[in-house]
């Protein structure tokens, strides 16, 4: 059998090493968002190549990739507490940050519905 010289098609690929939770990655780039790469726009790049805002990409990376609690303290401040472990990626961190609640929370809100179930039982003229 004969060989027969491979093509070679040069190509240029342009990574950059980004920030993730717990490590650091290659990131894939376009050529235009290789362009547009500074350490002033590095945040929304990386974000854009991984689908997110930057805001978002800094956010995932800044919380360890643990989402934020949606609850409210007594005070009427965010809640500071984590929902689920550390390090989640990043589709599973957008979707849970400050829209699911922590232990504490879901406690709390489990508890009212209870009073509210109960209060409705009360009010309620037959049985239920
Ligand atoms: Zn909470």
């Amino acid at each position: 059998m004969r060989h027969r010289a491979r093509q070679f098609h040069p190509r240029v690929q342009f990574y950059v090493w980004a920030e993730v939770p717990g490590a650091s990655r290659e990131v894939v780039l376009t050529e235009e968002q290789a362009a547009g790469f500074t350490n002033a726009t590095a945040d929304a790049v990386i974000g854009e190549a991984l689908g997110v805002s930057g805001p978002t990409y800094r956010r995932w990376v800044d919380r360890d990739g643990r989402p934020q609690c949606g609850g409210v303290t007594r005070t009427g401040k965010p809640c500071e507490h984590g929902v689920g472990p550390s390090r989640q990626d990043l589709e599973s961190f957008v979707p849970k940050d400050r829209r699911m609640l922590c232990a504490i929370h879901r406690d709390m809100r489990d508890r009212e519905n209870v009073i509210e179930l109960h209060g409705r039982k009360a009010r309620s003229n037959g049985p239920v």
